[in-house]
């Protein structure tokens, strides 16, 4: 369970931008070009990217992942995607609570640490 929740939550510097010459992550999974200016093509590298995205959009959707970006600050995405990704990739996990799991599992850390 460890292990498997490191793999699937470890961002650790992995969402950045795309290094330009290939599509995004994103576009990738959509097999479209790439354009520039895309809108996820700073977050979504063509790696690890892809599969963040995939899971992005099996939970979201990609229209509505872009919408919802293009609603909020530049500055502000990144924190954005890095959360579109944590809930898309905890429900892919858990699909009744997704997320939620998690929280109730920490809940419980804290109620047991406080008892
Ligand atoms: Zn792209």
């Amino acid at each position: 369970m460890r292990e498997r929740e490191k793999e699937g939550m470890d961002y650790g510097g992995k969402i950045g931008g795309s290094e330009r010459g290939g599509p995004c992550g994103a576009c990738k999974f959509l097999r479209r070009k790439c354009v520039k200016g895309c809108i996820f093509a700073p977050y979504f590298d063509s790696d690890q990217g892809t599969a963040h995205f995939a899971a992005v959009h099996k939970v979201f959707g990609a229209s509505n992942a872009s919408k919802l970006l293009m609603r909020i600050p530049a500055h502000k995405r990144l924190d954005a995607v890095v959360t579109l990704c944590y809930e898309a990739l905890a429900r892919a996990r858990d699909p009744v609570y997704g997320c939620v799991g998690h929280l109730f599992a920490l809940q419980q850390q804290v109620h047991l640490s406080i008892n």
